[in-house]
């Protein structure tokens, strides 16, 4: 039926959707997380496939696909057809991977359309909750003095965690152990039990951690304090300059047809302004994206300037992976 009517209005000169377009969604749409479930990126997209949902009228549903900082799902998204059904979610990982990374599978910029930016979401210095320095100066007095004992983790090379720590080791001039995970919610259950030491880690994973007391807190990465921890301060007082936002991105994979595309960016900018969506990233510390970002141009124009961002800043730190 729907190839008939295309072709009548083709005959007839009418500009129709493709009729790919017309049908879609007519199955379950997959959405590659490229980090572990339970963990930051996860919830984040959990809670955007939910609210994109109704207004697709379909369903998304989030694939876990872990491993080597994020570059592993990127890599799949990137070889997979592009017809709307596989999706990636990704982070500032984006932007950081092809310096990290010397051989990489993918090109951020050239074999995805990014749907829109979502969310920014702030980091967090947290520690084990044994440790028992009461505030920031503390806690770095204790990592410069006690460096062969300290224990970092991350959710792996090109994670967010990985360029927070890379940041953190830089500033503080001080080579640190670093314990890779295949997300930093399995790194959270690794600091919760006091296995490892340190780690930075999007308010998404660790707002409840704090609020329960079960994580020690000492400091954010944004510019200013946050309104959800007024106590804490951010960590450019003691490391000038410091700071680390993560903003999330939604991808196609190139060539999927802009009538696909156009129905998940309605879809995402529905989404965004679902008021359960919004309490819930207000809740979790996450900021919503202005609407210039939540479009293929705008999300794409924040991905090619953190890539020249970050490039040099990682060259400086000659912190390569193959
Ligand atoms: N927060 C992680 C990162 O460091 C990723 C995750 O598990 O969501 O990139």
């Amino acid at each position: 039926m729907l190839k008939r009517l295309t072709t009548l209005a083709s005959l007839l000169g009418v500009a129709v959707a493709s009729t790919a377009a017309l049908a879609y969604p007519d199955k379950p749409i997959s959405v590659v997380v490229p980090f572990a479930a339970g963990g930051p990126t996860d919830v984040v997209a959990r809670s955007l496939a939910q609210a994109m949902g109704g207004p697709l009228k379909g369903t998304l549903v989030i694939d876990n696909v872990n491993g080597a900082g994020g570059t592993i799902g990127a890599g799949k998204v990137a070889r997979a057809p592009g017809d709307g059904y596989t999706l990636l979610f990704h982070h500032i990982g984006m932007s950081t991977a092809p310096t990290l990374y010397r051989k990489l599978d993918f090109k951020p910029l050239d074999d995805f359309i990014p749907i829109g930016a979502v969310v920014d979401v702030p980091m967090t210095l947290v520690t084990k909750p044994q440790m028992t320095q009461t505030n920031l100066k503390e806690l770095l007095a204790y990592i410069r003095a006690n460096k062969d004992k300290i224990n970092l983790a991350n959710a792996g090379i090109g994670s967010a965690s990985h360029l927070c720590g890379l940041l953190f080791q830089n500033a503080l001039k001080t080579e640190l152990t670093t314990v890779p995970f295949s997300g930093t919610g399995p790194a959270m259950t690794a600091l919760l039990g006091g296995n490892v030491d340190v780690m930075c880690d999007q308010t998404t994973n660790t707002t409840g951690q704090i609020k329960a007391g079960k994580v020690k807190a000492f400091a954010v990465t944004s510019k200013g304090k946050l309104a959800n921890f007024p106590d804490l301060p951010p960590l450019a007082t003691e490391l000038p300059g410091f700071e680390v936002g993560v903003w999330h991105i939604l991808y196609a994979p190139k060539n999927t047809p802009a009538d696909v595309v156009n129905k998940l960016q309605g879809a995402l900018q529905a989404a965004i302004k679902d008021p359960a969506f919004i309490a819930k990233m207000k809740d979790l510390g996450a900021e919503i994206m202005p609407v210039e970002r939540q479009t293929s141009a705008g999300a794409k124009a924040l991905l090619s300037a953190e890539i020249s961002k970050w490039a040099p800043i990682i060259q400086a730190a000659k912190a390569y992976a193959d």
